[in-house]
């Protein structure tokens, strides 16, 4: 399964993480999953709930899975724009083109790490 890789690929950043902060646990990690990512967030959050408790480090942790801030660029002047919800801007605050293309909503993005 696709998600399993990437939730192994999560506990090894989780884990490098907590070496370099001296933590010895983790209690909640917030994760962005992005909308063409191709990740099913329930097969994200399952792996989590499998793989987690086989580590010390991660028995506790807790996993929270959040919308992605999705961000657009502004193909005229290159003005980035950060939005979150489904909706686009309606134009470039900065030349007012209608011309976008989107950022960052084709991965999984780790938000924030609570560790103690
Ligand atoms: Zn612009």
């Amino acid at each position: 399964m696709h998600e399993f890789s990437l939730v192994q690929g999560l506990m090894e950043q989780l884990t490098k993480l907590a070496a370099e902060h001296e933590a010895k646990r983790i209690l909640r990690v917030h994760v962005e999953i992005g909308r063409f990512s191709g990740v099913v967030a329930d097969s994200f959050s399952f792996g989590f709930t499998a793989l987690a408790p086989l580590a010390p480090l991660t028995r506790d942790a807790k996993l929270v899975i959040m919308s992605p801030t999705l961000q657009y660029g502004c193909r005229v002047c290159d003005q980035r724009t950060v939005k979150t919800g489904d909706a686009q801007p309606e134009h470039c605050p900065c030349c007012g083109s209608q011309d976008f293309f989107s950022l960052g909503d084709d991965d999984i993005i780790l938000q924030q790490v609570e560790m103690e």
